[in-house]
């Protein structure tokens, strides 16, 4: 399948979840099995070379486990507070109102492991930002991530390429 036909797959809902915001929806693509097996098929080819895959909590699972279960590495969830059972790091990062903060085993990483970020998508890139920094304080190079969608007037791929991160989208 071509990009532009992967494209079609991602449903837009507006004012969602509040007004005034249009809303990238992956569920159509992932409900369509082939869309789904070619988006999983691009992001593997864009995170080559990776020693490992880390995936942001809820949608990044998705893409960031398929990618590395096909390309045999490990996968490094990286999560919201409170949900791993083992002693963690984590970094705090800003939302649009307030803060958030993402969590990681400091153990599933090995020192100067090669990792790349896979997201559903790329919007201010506040969240893949945060998720660097996590990895690089376990020990991590991060030099790559890897999206389903970029919504570049959102400035999120400038601000990871700022970090020395090789950033792809799938679509824009
Ligand atoms: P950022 O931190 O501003 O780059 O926002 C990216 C995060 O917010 C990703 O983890 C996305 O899952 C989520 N997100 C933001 N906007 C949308 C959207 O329109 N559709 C789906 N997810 C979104």
């Amino acid at each position: 399948m071509t990009p532009d036909e992967i494209k079609a797959l991602v449903r837009t809902i507006p004012d969602f979840p509040k007004t005034g915001i249009q809303f990238r929806d992956i569920t159509t693509l992932l409900g369509h099995g082939r869309g789904f097996a070619a988006t999983v098929e691009w992001l593997t080819q864009a995170v080559a070379g990776a020693e490992a895959i880390a995936g942001m909590e809820a949608r990044g699972f998705i893409f960031g486990a398929a990618v590395a279960a096909r390309l045999e590495l490990p996968f490094l969830p990286i999560r919201k507070p409170g949900k791993l059972p083992c002693e963690v790091i984590g970094v705090e990062y800003e939302l649009e109102y307030g803060l958030d903060r993402l969590e990681m085993d400091p153990a599933a990483v090995g020192a100067g492991q090669h990792v790349a970020i896979v997201d559903d998508l790329l919007a201010t890139g506040g969240t893949a930002v945060a998720a660097t920094e996590l990895l690089r304080k376990a020990g991590a190079r991060v030099d790559r991530a890897a999206f389903v969608i970029d919504l570049p007037d959102l400035g999120g791929n400038a601000r990871l390429a700022s970090q020395s991160l090789d950033v792809r989208a799938l679509m824009a």
